[in-house]
């Protein structure tokens, strides 16, 4: 069977058709794993899924009624490593974390299980989720399935190149600053950041939680909408979920508006498209003239406060860091050693060993933004420049429907290029960092290939607004169909 093709919804359609067997499918999907040399996975959860399969399978043959209405039934899934996953080893890729399993699922977790998804195993990151390229893992990097020589971006690396290589089918990431739009863009496959508050984050182990959101990574824009209704299920355990009225209900999936485009106002910032390389450029260009030829108008435009982008958000991302990463004490969770004469040495010697270098960089730049007589100088100016971002999305986004923009400044680069210089990597986050900042909804799409490497392009809607960046990529997908 060749299933790398297959999209979930025609999976889900040849299970309950008896059509496809899940069991052959998700054999299939283990057999090309076990082949795989891209190190997408960090555990696997073979025996359970297998297991899993077979019950589809069986309960599909007794025709029971409940089954037939789950909108995942047995598409296989990829998680990234920073979710928790009850019973399944969560590393969040770091050896302070290693051999650590989690006694409860993500509410994201539970949402994909209710609707009988089957998740195959936790995929490869950045430590942390810190980083633009997976390199940063402690279980080495994951390579690009389009070019081995070349890093899958990141930090949700191992969940886009599970996707382009058929290693999954669907896939859910954590964006905190880019890190589902980066290698999604890398990867050629497509990647949704929700606007901050829609999908819970319970059981998604923090980073920098004032900015991150679990989202859908797939191969096409109609599942990652799937997807992102099933994942983004009230709960009562997120505080900063926000409770959307019924008039905003998230069927995103049955929403695709047949008009398409036709009368949308688009927006394209200048200073998204001043610095990126020529190949992106032109690229990105051409899919702004195609929504133009299906109906759409542009213009482009000026947000002048985006050149502090960058700086506000390594500042606030590392503050919280320094913070969030606390609790890992080698008491807890994860690494454990025979316990030193005092809990101050047992402390620094466990996270002296269990932490990465990039993972310390970040905690002592962000205890150092925090510390007193740097705070305001950093961090409280950092609050204030998000402030003006996130008014200056406000403002655009009343004018335009969307704003359209390069995901990555250039297509994929080389293992080991820029992970000696961290600022070149953090460099790279230009065009992702603004939309955590402001917490608006945005969706990468594979909109070129260049020398073999894909090219994304970026949607940005207004809060709330995924229904709009959802339809406008369905349409472009739909053109680009030969
Ligand atoms: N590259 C950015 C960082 O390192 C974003 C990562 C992310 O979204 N988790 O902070």
């Amino acid at each position: 069977m060749k299933m790398k093709r297959l999209t979930a919804m025609e999976i889900v359609d040849g299970i309950k058709s008896g059509a496809i067997s899940c069991e052959e499918l998700i054999s299939g999907i283990y057999e090309r794993i076990e082949r795989s040399e891209l190190n997408c996975y960090i555990t696997l959860n073979k025996e359970e899924a297998l297991r899993k399969a077979r019950e589809v399978d069986n309960n599909r043959d007794k025709d029971e009624e409940e089954y037939m209405h789950k909108k995942l039934l047995g598409v296989p899934i990829a998680i990234k490593d920073s979710i928790s996953t009850k019973n399944i080893q969560t590393t969040c890729a770091s050896k302070i974390l290693e051999g650590y399993i989690p006694p409860y699922d993500a509410t994201v977790i539970e949402a994909l299980k209710r609707e009988g998804a089957i998740i195959i195993g936790k995929t490869n990151m950045d430590e942390f989720c810190m980083g633009s390229s997976t390199e940063t893992s402690y279980y080495g990097p994951t390579l690009n399935p389009h070019d081995r020589s070349r890093v899958p971006g990141g930090s949700s690396g191992g969940s886009a190149a599970a996707i382009a290589a058929g290693e999954a089918v669907l896939a859910l990431g954590s964006d905190t600053g880019g890190s589902i739009r980066c290698p999604a863009s890398f990867c050629g496959i497509v990647g949704l950041k929700p606007t901050y508050g829609l999908v819970s984050r319970y059981g998604l182990i923090a980073y920098a939680n004032s900015l991150e959101q679990i989202g859908p990574m797939a191969s096409n824009v109609r599942d990652a909408a799937l997807l992102l209704e099933v994942i983004s299920a009230k709960d009562e355990r997120d505080s900063t979920q926000v409770k959307l009225s019924n008039n905003r209900a998230t069927n995103y999936q049955y929403r695709y508006v047949e008009e398409g485009v036709k009368g949308l106002r688009i927006g394209v910032p200048r200073e998204f498209i001043e610095g990126v390389s020529p190949e992106v450029e032109s690229a990105v260009w051409n899919a702004i003239h195609r929504f133009e030829e299906l109906g759409a108008s542009y213009e482009e435009m000026s947000m002048k406060y985006l050149k502090y982008a960058l700086a506000a958000y390594y500042i606030i991302a590392m503050s919280e860091a320094s913070s969030n990463l606390a609790r890992f004490d080698g008491l807890r969770y994860g690494l454990r050693h025979a316990q030193d004469a005092d809990w101050h040495t047992t402390f620094s010697r466990i996270r002296g060993e269990g932490f990465g270098e990039e993972v310390k960089r970040r905690i002592i730049l962000g205890t150092y933004a925090l510390s007193v007589g740097y705070y305001g100088r950093y961090y409280l100016k950092a609050l204030k420049v998000r402030t003006l971002i996130r008014r200056e999305f406000d403002t655009a986004l009343k004018r335009y429907d969307i704003l359209a923009l390069p995901t990555m400044p250039f297509v994929a680069f080389k293992l080991g290029e820029r992970i000696k210089d961290p600022l070149s990597l953090y460099l790279a986050d230009v065009n992702t960092v603004p939309m955590n900042l402001a917490g608006v909804p945005s969706i990468s799409i594979p909109c070129a290939f260049y020398n073999g490497l894909p090219v994304g392009l970026q949607l940005v809607g207004e809060q709330f607004g995924e229904e709009k960046i959802i339809n406008a990529a369905i349409a472009y997908e739909e053109s680009s169909k030969p």
